[in-house]
């Protein structure tokens, strides 16, 4: 988990003006596509990537790898986990539009490092439903990301996975660092 204090006043206030988060979202995108031209790509990923990412905030993917509109896929959750659902979207991204390489960034101070699977039963307590989802909450970051590179690596819907790659993003120096898959 993070802290908003290094955050400046006027992109964290609520609501100026009485308008919502999302209501400045769609005054950007207004900016956005008067100044968008159709890049006149189709669907598959020009350098033929897919990247599982944590969904953190300080993660900005297309910056810190030089990535432009269209090159990748990115599919993100919180931690980054190889879930059944994160295969679903690889085997469509390799099957159906031609990527072949798979990265996968996990990063320091992560919120996952913070939990349990304790976090199941508190849920179960209040709302009187246990999830049927496992939290994926870890305690060694290298360790996690080896574990996503062997659950691609051995799932059977996927057709390449001789390049697949894992690294822990540092939220301080923006760095990557790779995790030998051993
Ligand atoms: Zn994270």
């Amino acid at each position: 988990m993070t802290t908003s204090a290094s955050v400046p006043a006027d992109r964290a206030s609520a609501s100026p003006g009485g308008r919502t988060v999302t209501d400045r979202l769609i005054e950007a995108n207004r900016e956005y596509a008067d100044v968008f031209t159709d890049p006149g790509m189709d669907a598959r990923p020009v350098l033929r990537v897919a990247i599982v990412a944590c969904m953190d905030a300080r993660l900005d993917l297309h910056a810190a790898l030089g990535l432009e509109l269209g090159d990748c896929h990115t599919i993100r959750n919180a931690g980054g986990v190889v879930t059944d659902d994160v295969i679903r979207s690889l085997t469509i991204s390799q099957r159906a539009l031609g990527t072949r390489s798979v990265v996968l960034i996990h990063h320091t101070d992560c919120g996952l490092e913070s939990l349990t699977e304790e976090f199941r039963h508190e849920l179960e307590m209040e709302v009187g439903q246990r999830p049927a989802w496992a939290v994926e909450a870890f305690r060694d970051v290298d360790q996690d990301v080896r574990q996503s590179m062997q659950r691609v690596r051995t799932s059977p819907f996927l057709v390449h996975t001789d390049d697949v790659r894992g690294f822990v993003f540092d939220v301080k120096t923006g760095l990557l660092r790779e995790i030998d898959p051993a």
